[in-house]
Parts: C-alpha cells; structure tokens; sequence
C-alpha cells in the first residue's frame, strides 16, 4: 500500500487568501485531488502545502453572460450532466469520458484543465522508478521515453482542453496581479516538463465558453483501452459550422494525448472547410491529423498505434459534430 507523505494542508475562506496561501514557498494548489493525491502517494510531487480550493473557486455553470461560465470546482459528474446544446455537446462528451464515476464525483473541472503530463517512465511508485536514474521530469538528466532526447515528451492526456479549445472557449485565471483572460489553447507550453501556462500563486476561476452558431456541433472522441476508466491512445475535438450551401464553412479540430499539450491541426480543418464531410474530406483530415501528432514511446499503446487512431477519433469526432451541426441547422429553418 502507498502511504500519504505528511504533508500541511490548508482550506482558505476565499479566493484572494487562497492566491495569498499560494504564494507561499512549496504550496501548490488542491481541488479534487484525485491526480495529485496520486502524484503525493508515488513521491512524484512534493509540496510543502496543499491549498484546498474548495473556497475558493466557483462551482456550475453561470448563463448570464451570453455564453457559459463553467466554474472551476464543478465536478466533470455535474459537468456530463449538463445538457449542452449542439454547437457545444463535445463538453459534456468529454467529461463523461473522463476515468470512471466515483473519480468524476470528485474531480473538478479546473484540475482538468490543470492537470500534469503523463509517461509511463514517471507515472509510477517511487520505488518502481528507484531501478532506473532519475528522468527530467523526476529532476534529473535523462530520458527513458527518447534516449539522447533534450527535452520531456510527457503526455498532455486531460479530456476536457481539446473540447473547451475545439469550441474556442477562454479561462479566466486570478493571481496576485489580479484577473485575465486567455484562450485554452495558450494555457499551455506544449512542453512535458511545465505544461502549463500559468504564473505562481495564478488559480484557473473558469471556463468561459461562447455563445455560437446555431448551426454548428461539437464532438469529442478518445480511443483507450478500456471505456470505463482509462486515459486516451489518442482523443479528438472537432467544432463544425454549416453555411447558406450547406457546405462546412469553418471547422475546428484539436487533437489530445499525442504530444505534450492539445494540438490543433490547421490542414484537418481546412480539408473540412467547403466540404460536404463526404468520406473523401475526412480521409484528409484524418492524414493531416496522423501527420500532426508527435507519439513517442511513453504511454501504454505504441506510437504507430496512437497516430493510427487519431485519424479514426478525428473521422468519428467529425462525423458526429456535422450531424449535430445539420440538425440544428434543419431544426432552425
Ligand atoms: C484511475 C484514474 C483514471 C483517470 N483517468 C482520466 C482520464 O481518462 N482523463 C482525464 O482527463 N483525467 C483522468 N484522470 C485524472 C484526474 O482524475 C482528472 O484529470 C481530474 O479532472 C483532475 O481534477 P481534480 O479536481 O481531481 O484535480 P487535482 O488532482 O486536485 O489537481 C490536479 C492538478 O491541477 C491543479 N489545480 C487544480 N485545480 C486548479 C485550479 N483551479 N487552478 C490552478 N491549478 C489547479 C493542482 O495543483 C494539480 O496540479 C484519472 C485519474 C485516475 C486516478
Ligand atoms: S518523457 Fe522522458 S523525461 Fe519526460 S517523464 Fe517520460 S521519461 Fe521522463
């Protein structure tokens, strides 16, 4: 059994004593803990102190400004519940694809966005690692995953980035300097040893989604081993917009688990931009999405196999994202 190192813990009463709490040296940021308590129990993370955010970050999802203010401690269970309409249906999707339900009921949706990379030279107990010197991401100089490689590949793996990205949702993030604004897709580095985009003390408030055509649909797709539980081979997020013709007038598509943050492919989306999404249209953006993934050798599945399925879970996700966009479009009309 792997035991909890002792570790202080601390439960701020708001959100600027909570930024405060964070300032501190070694204090580092705890919402559902069902990632980092894992991470305390394998020595992969040490903090000095936890700062629960159960205070300090709002929870639901907030219709008044147009769009969808999705709280950061709502749990993905609320979140798959959430009947969305089509334009951003892959939401839910993916919240529901997320682990199992009794880690849903917990995990929130800012430790989704949030969440560290994974390989599975890292992801282990400490004693398991204990057989081989110590890789970058674990301090030291090395990498098991690309022998002779100067940089992490961990993999970026949360389900909810490339459904928030593919339907062009922001964060909205406080910290000591006060609040911003940013969209998903820079609230990350693309690299495996720091991910995240985000500043000391800075605490990821909500995901703020837009209000979008009503002609449009969102899908999210992951291919894994085993549908109740685990982490993606691959996963997709495909936006699409119907026009006047009837033709596809702009797309978007995000990859996640293939590289260190979620990707998006310009060429996917332009191979579906005019098209009808007939087979031919998916087949190029299928391509187009093998060739943008970067696999290395550090999850469960072989590379070959990641990029493979990529090209399926972006065909799957785009297919049902046109059909939810026609049918809205039809149901409009
Ligand atoms: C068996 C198992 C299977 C899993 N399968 C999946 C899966 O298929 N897909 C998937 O995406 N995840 C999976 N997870 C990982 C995890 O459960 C989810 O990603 C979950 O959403 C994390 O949320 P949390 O609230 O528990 O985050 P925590 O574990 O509390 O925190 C995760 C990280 O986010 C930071 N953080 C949390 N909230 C904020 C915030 N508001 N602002 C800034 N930083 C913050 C924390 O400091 C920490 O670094 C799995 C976990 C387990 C144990
Ligand atoms: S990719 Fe390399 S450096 Fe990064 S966690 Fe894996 S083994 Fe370590």
């Amino acid at each position: 059994m792997l035991r909890l190192p002792p570790t202080r813990w601390t439960r701020p009463p708001s959100l600027d004593a909570a930024v405060a709490a964070l300032g501190e040296p070694g204090a580092r940021a705890l919402a559902g803990g069902t990632d980092l308590v894992v991470a305390l129990k394998n020595r992969t993370g040490r903090p000095q102190c936890l700062v629960s955010l159960a205070d300090a970050c709002p929870a639901g999802i907030d219709t008044g400004g147009g769009g969808w203010a999705i709280g950061a401690a709502t749990t993905l269970w609320d979140l798959e519940r959430w009947t969305a309409p089509p334009s951003v249906a892959a939401i839910p999707e993916a919240a529901r694809s997320v682990a199992a339900p009794p880690i849903r009921s917990r995990a929130t949706v800012g430790g989704n966005l949030c969440l560290d990379t994974r390989c599975v030279f890292y992801n282990q107990s400490a004693f398991w690692r204990s057989g081989r010197p110590p890789c970058r991401k674990a301090g030291g100089e090395v990498c098991h995953a690309v022998p002779g490689g100067d940089r992490c590949h961990a993999v970026f793996s949360a389900d909810l980035p490339p459904a928030l990205a593919a339907v062009g949702a922001r964060v909205r993030v406080a910290g000591p300097d006060g609040e911003r604004r940013k969209d998903v897709a820079d609230l990350y580095t693309g690299q495996g040893l720091a991910p995240l985009a985000l500043a000391a003390a800075e605490v990821v408030l909500s995901a703020d989604v837009p209000a979008l055509s009503g002609r449009s649909g969102s899908a999210f797709e992951k291919i894994r081993a085993r549908r109740g539980l685990d982490f993606a081979a691959a996963s997709a997020a495909v936006w699409v917009e119907a026009g006047d013709d009837g033709a596809c007038r702009s797309a978007r598509v995000v990859l996640g688990a293939v590289d260190s943050g979620p990707v998006r492919v310009a060429r996917a989306e332009e191979a579906l931009q005019g098209s009808l999404l007939e087979p031919e249209a998916l087949e190029t953006a299928a391509d187009a999405a093998r060739r943008a993934a970067r696999p290395v050798k550090n999850a469960d599945f072989t590379p070959a196999y990641r990029r493979k399925v990529v090209g399926v879970a972006v065909k799957r996700a785009a297919s049902r994202a046109w059909q939810r966009a026609v049918g809205a479009r039809e149901a409009s009309s």
